[in-house]
């Protein structure tokens, strides 16, 4: 007997129809002996409905209240599920995020779980019924409501699985699984079968959207293995699990590519100790995350150096004010900004022992006469900036060059 966590999505339980057979899925699961736990999100389209109602009364509206708006997505998804289960001649019951209890910080609409108190979920699976846990919603000290930030629900789950010490987290969505790039815009993508929870985490933050990265984070911390799979299919999906020999050995798992990046040029800024620093810090004062940073002299200007760094193109807006003000005292005589520009990035264990991927990388890209504007690099990444004209081509070219279209045997 093993104990299974089963997260469902917006599309998997977004009709009558739908929920019903989220309710067969379990069911077949406890009646294969496992004693389950199901976590729902809102039904598909329901979350931003919400939003949009509160957005429809005042431009910002109180992010207590809009927690308290959104929650009641999952809440309508658990309750509806609890049914179906019942009515498919099941035994469930519907957990809220206070009544679990799932403890959070007071951080509304972005809240970090702090504690799971799992007595309840224990008590209904020891009488023999499926727990159906509405995601994406806590509870703080206050007793507030909460919501953990987009694609939430994945953290519920996988935070829930960890707490329960289950076998393993299902996340049924309605993709097969994670892909070694973006099969829209390459047809040569495939399904990954495993793949670490490093790589996992890269793709994650470097733009591909299976997971929450939150919920990667927890399950990599407390080894959860996470099984990513389709709510319409019984084929197996993707496995994230620890690294082993076999993962270590794959030198690019995947190509993921990032669009929400904007490129800042600072020109000929004084050369001299305490200049970037008071630059970044204004930026960080702000809350305004910096990516890449690349300084160097400025040609034919002696003392001076040009500063380009990335930031995201949704903080671009709120950020240009401040970094126009902190350019002027450091004695920049220019800014520019570049918002027509993609970062592509590679992602594998297997650069921790092999030399020359970084290489390859800017060889093919060459190749096709892409001109690369920035690179950064971590242990098991390499991401460069190019113009964003070239996303189709670049992602194509270092998919199929490092061999990922082919099937790997
Ligand atoms: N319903 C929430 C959202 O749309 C949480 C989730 O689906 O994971 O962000
Ligand atoms: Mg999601």
């Amino acid at each position: 007997m093993a104990l299974i966590v089963q997260k469902f999505g917006g599309t998997s339980v977004g009709s009558i129809e739908r929920i019903q057979n989220v309710a067969k899925r379990c069911l077949a699961a406890q009646r294969a002996g496992n004693k389950v736990v199901v976590i729902v999100s809102a039904m598909s389209g329901e979350t931003n409905r919400l939003l949009g109602l509160a957005h429809a009364l005042t431009a910002v509206p109180n992010a207590r209240e809009m927690d308290a708006i959104a929650a009641t997505g999952e809440q309508v998804a658990a309750g509806l599920t609890a049914l179906a289960i019942e009515a498919e001649g099941g035994r469930a019951r519907s957990l809220l995020g206070h009544q679990v209890k799932v403890l959070t910080d007071g951080a509304f609409t972005k809240a970090r779980i702090r504690t799971i108190d799992h007595s309840k979920i224990q008590a209904t699976l020891e009488a023999g019924e499926i727990a159906v846990v509405a995601g994406f919603q806590g509870v703080d000290d206050d007793g507030n409501i909460t919501t953990l930030g987009r694609g939430g629900s994945d953290t519920s789950a996988v935070a829930i699985a960890a707490a329960i010490g289950a076998d393993a987290c299902e996340i049924f969505t309605d993709v097969d699984g994670v892909y070694t790039t973006d099969p829209n815009i390459c047809p040569s993508a495939r399904k990954i079968d495993r793949i670490s929870y490093e790589e996992m985490l890269e793709l994650a933050s470097l733009g591909a959207k299976v997971l929450q990265i939150r919920s990667v984070e927890i399950a990599m911390k407390y080894k959860v293995p996470v099984h990513v799979r389709s709510s319409f299919n019984e084929t197996p999906g993707t496995w994230v699990t620890s690294e082993d020999k076999s993962l270590e050995d794959v030198v690019v798992a995947g190509v993921a590519y990032d669009k929400n990046d904007a490129r800042v040029h600072l020109v000929g800024v004084l050369d001299k100790p305490g200049v970037v620093a008071e630059v970044f810090a204004a930026i960080a004062e702000k809350n305004v995350s910096v990516d890449m940073i690349i300084q160097n002299a400025t040609s034919n200007s002696e003392g001076r150096a040009d500063v380009t760094f990335t930031v995201s193109r949704t903080d671009l807006v709120r950020a240009k004010p401040f970094i126009e003000e902190v350019a002027s005292k450091v004695g920049a005589s220019a800014v520019k900004y570049d918002e027509d520009i993609v970062k592509v990035s590679i992602v594998g264990l297997g650069m921790r022992s092999h030399a020359g991927v970084a290489a390859k990388m800017f060889k093919l890209l060459a190749d096709e006469g892409i001109n690369i504007q920035a690179i950064s690099t971590s242990e098991i990444k390499v991401s460069c900036i190019v113009h964003q004209k070239y996303t189709e081509l670049a992602v194509r070219t270092l998919h199929d060059g490092f061999g990922l279209g082919k099937p790997v045997g």
